[in-house]
């Protein structure tokens, strides 16, 4: 393939170098968890974030479900309590929730960004919603004076789903004053597995939140519920880190601010490039800052047009064909669910194109060309 979709070996090629070093050092230091890596590496996501707080953990759906079940243990969520959550969203968001004891309530995302629908979100609040999870899909923030306006008015917590968006940056202020996604609402789930933004060499995903206590709860949470060692106040998980995945994210991050700049300039050519009446681009919003984490058009006829590009050379992926309303797991569970059009228009035309390393620039321009002689 001249262009494959993602290939991990040739994204982490550039840093393989300083990936080798940093694991030899995690080696020679004899400390595989909890040690000084996982909490510099903290120390550098909440500051990326811009929060107060960071608790590192196994992985994206672990972090989502802490969070969830932290605010329970706290009292501040209790089950059976309903979470608003984007409709076309990956299935773990919604697994979170459902895993919580809380009830998912899918609601339809606007067309233009494919985010959160604040208006249609609005239709579905009732005495029982407690909390709203958006997910900054593809690394494009779900956030604006609506949605902000609506968490405050019903009292909701907010919840990000930063799997995708780690240093994007919304134009409107989160419910704390900053901008950047993760730390827009009162807490968020970040995922590092291999092929996001910010990814590992295996699983690892973090919590950031500016609430001392839900970071503190977490914490406890994620290591059987202690507090100190032998001394359980819950009853908890085993959901940590290793030492090695933090000394990889710690080399990555380093890098983090170039690579999602070299998405964004690939976007910008894709925008710039792609002219035809049956493909939709994504918008590029200028006041903020979005990270790319996956290029997104949508298209007529996706079957012939994936394989045409594959023809040429072009590897080409969906995210996703099937919506969570939809997977097999859930089609007791929620059965009662709105009417979902936009979702699933969404699963019947999304077509994401190579963005990722070793992708340039250049190749952009090469497939956009494809794309427009198809
Ligand atoms: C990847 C992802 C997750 C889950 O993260 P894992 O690290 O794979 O558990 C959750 N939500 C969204 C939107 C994701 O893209």
């Amino acid at each position: 393939m001249k262009y494959p979709f993602l290939s991990l070996k040739q994204a982490n090629a550039p840093f393989e170098e300083e990936l080798k070093h940093a694991a030899l050092g995690v080696i020679e230091s004899g400390w595989y968890l909890h040690g000084e890596q996982t909490e510099l590496l903290e120390q550098e996501i909440a500051a990326i974030c811009q929060t107060k707080y960071c608790v590192a953990v196994s992985n994206g759906l672990d972090a989502l479900r802490l969070t969830l079940k932290g605010y329970i243990s706290l009292g501040l969520l209790s089950e059976g309590q309903k979470v608003i959550v984007p409709g076309n969203t990956f299935i773990a968001t919604v697994l979170a929730v459902s895993d919580a004891g809380l009830t998912p309530v899918l609601c339809d995302p606007r067309e233009d960004t494919m985010g959160l629908d604040a208006g249609k979100a609005a239709d579905l609040i009732d005495d029982d919603v407690a909390a709203i999870m958006p997910v900054h899909l593809y690394g494009t923030p779900c956030w604006d004076e609506q949605l902000k306006e609506l968490a405050v008015a019903h009292n909701l917590l907010v919840i990000e789903d930063n799997a995708q968006a780690i240093g994007a940056e919304s134009d409107v202020e989160g419910i704390n004053g900053t901008r950047r996604t993760g730390g827009l609402g009162h807490a968020a789930g970040i995922s590092f597995y291999p092929t996001k933004n910010l990814g590992a060499l295996g699983d690892a995903g973090a919590v950031v939140t500016n609430d001392e206590r839900l970071a503190r709860t977490v914490r406890a949470l994620a290591n059987y519920g202690s507090d100190r060692r032998y001394h359980n106040i819950m009853q908890g998980y085993n959901c940590r880190i290793d030492e090695i995945q933090a000394a990889m994210l710690r080399v990555k991050l380093s890098h983090l601010d170039e690579e999602n700049a070299r998405r964004d300039a690939i976007a910008k050519v894709y925008n710039e490039s792609i002219c035809r009446p049956d493909v939709i681009t994504p918008t590029r919003f200028d006041a903020m800052r979005q990270v790319w984490h996956q290029y997104v058009i949508r298209v007529e006829n996706r079957n012939d047009f994936m394989q045409q590009l594959e023809e040429q050379g072009v590897g080409t992926d969906i995210h996703y064909a099937t919506p969570p309303h939809l997977q097999p797991c859930y089609f007791e569970d929620l059965e009662g669910h709105t009417a979902l059009p936009v979702t699933e228009d969404l699963a019947d035309h999304v077509l994401s194109l190579p963005i990722a390393r070793p992708i340039t620039e250049d190749d952009a321009r090469q497939i956009a060309q494809i794309i427009n002689a198809i």
